[in-house]
């Protein structure tokens, strides 16, 4: 499947450009190169910031990008899509002086890593390991099974990908707000991950019987990174119909097509508190809609939102309304959508309203493979250290554990699972491998 050049996301600008060689050369001089870096401990990855800050700023931007890359085999979509502000950058010293803003950690690792994506380069980085005959199945092709195929590619191993959707690269390729990475980016990062040697393949469904029961037979251990399912929802009167969508259906639409808004929407209310609920709000604002609202059950202090999200999304004109429960999406005769009634009996406009309330857990993966258990809140039952399930052969990590998580918690489960699978198999971790660098 092939990106249309005028889709939809294409119209909302980059929020964070790429540096010039200058501009990053003179952030990465900012850098105290501390001993104790916090910015280290505080990615969940553990990249080691001031190397490679320390790199670009001599100079050398292969090396920056090893560096990075080692410990966070997607460090270019986490540089684009992390929220540093609570990560590196927010523990970054300079936070205490406030005087000067925090090092753009993010901006910087964008820098290093951008233009080492294609495939000639991508070899030359990372070092990969002589095949080891051993064969590994991952389910999904989104973060968490992309990191620990790479990592595992990387170490010898022959991994094949198998992704349902036409498109590799989940939320990277389908959810992530365009201002911070467009979808087309994404998959130059999953052309990159092919290139370390990983097969993927596209349109393959995974599930209860043959499809799954092939896995455990024809691959040496299998990694479950299949994410989470479709849109919840409400469940109230009025909401089958047009006009009432999913937010992660409709950013799906924005980012890969060009049908997702109709010209005639003056209106729209995204029901939601969380960053995907902000993120389809700014997106509608910033592609022009007059009159954005977030429609929010509880206050602003309860919301799983980032507050600097938030208040972008307020910089781009939404409004928040707190205390805000949906009772029924109200239509016209004709069934067009006109407004969303409230349980206080106040009625708010609207020609679209994205329903932002989280996804369906994909339980049916529980059934693929005996041991494998979900919680009581549907999520699949992993170690979280190791990724092991109930199935010695059988690995688990990302969303598909965790619930909606953040990309580079996903890389790291990824990347544990990786070990342990390395260990369940025999397979000994060359002493100088992507996979040690980084936190344990
Ligand atoms: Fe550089 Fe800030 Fe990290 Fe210190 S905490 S090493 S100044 S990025």
């Amino acid at each position: 499947m092939s990106l249309p050049p005028d889709r939809l996301e294409t119209r909302l600008p980059d929020a964070k450009p790429l540096y010039s060689d200058s501009q990053a050369a003179v952030e990465a001089s900012r850098c105290l190169y501390c001993e104790d870096a916090p910015c280290i401990a505080a990615c969940p990855t553990g990249i080691d910031v001031p190397t490679f800050i320390r790199k670009i700023g001599t100079g050398n931007i292969r090396g920056a990008a090893r560096t990075i890359l080692s410990a966070n085999v997607l460090g270019y979509s986490c540089a684009r899509v992390c929220p540093v502000e609570v990560l590196c950058a927010g523990a970054c010293v300079y936070n205490a002086w406030d005087r000067d803003p925090p090092i753009a950690i993010g901006r910087l690792q964008r820098y290093a890593t951008e233009s080492m994506l294609g495939a000639g380069v991508a070899v030359e980085l990372l070092s990969r390991a002589p095949a080891n005959g051993k064969r590994v199945a991952c389910v999904g092709a989104g973060p968490a099974s992309l990191a620990c195929a790479s990592y595992l590619a990387l170490e010898g191993f022959a991994v094949t990908v198998h992704e349902q959707r036409a498109l590799a690269g989940g939320l990277n390729t389908s959810g992530v707000a365009p201002y911070k990475m467009p979808a087309d980016d994404a998959l130059d990062e999953v052309e990159f991950v092919r290139a370390l040697g990983v097969e993927i393949r596209t349109g393959v469904e995974i599930a209860p019987g043959p499809t799954a029961e092939a896995l455990l037979r024809d691959f040496d251990a299998v990694f479950l990174g299949a994410g989470l399912g479709a849109d919840a929802r409400l469940g109230i009167p009025g909401e089958d119909g047009a006009g009432v969508v999913g937010a992660v259906a409709w950013i799906e639409r924005m980012k890969l097509g060009t049908e997702a808004l109709r010209a005639e929407v003056r209106s729209a209310v995204v029901i939601g508190g969380g960053n995907t609920a902000i993120d389809a709000a700014r997106e509608l604002a910033g592609l022009g809609v007059p009159k954005v609202s977030m429609l929010y059950r509880r206050t602003t202090r309860e919301m799983s939102g980032y507050a600097h999200e938030l208040e972008l999304a307020r910089l781009a004109g939404v409004v928040l309304v707190e205390r805000a429960v949906p009772e029924r999406f109200v239509r016209d005769p004709d069934g067009a959508l006109t407004a969303v009634e409230l349980a206080s009996g106040d009625l708010h406009r609207c020609e679209l309203a994205v329903v932002a309330i989280g996804q369906a857990k994909l339980r049916a993966l529980a059934e693929c493979f005996p041991g494998v258990v979900l919680d009581d809140r549907g999520s699949l039952v992993a170690d979280p250290r190791s990724g092991r399930t109930g199935h010695p052969r059988v690995f688990a990590g990302g969303d598909a554990v965790h619930g909606g998580e953040l990309v580079v918690t996903a890389v790291q489960d990824g990347k544990r699972a990786a070990r342990s699978i390395c260990a369940a198999l025999g397979i000994e971790i060359r002493p100088d491998s992507p996979m040690r660098a980084g936190h344990e």
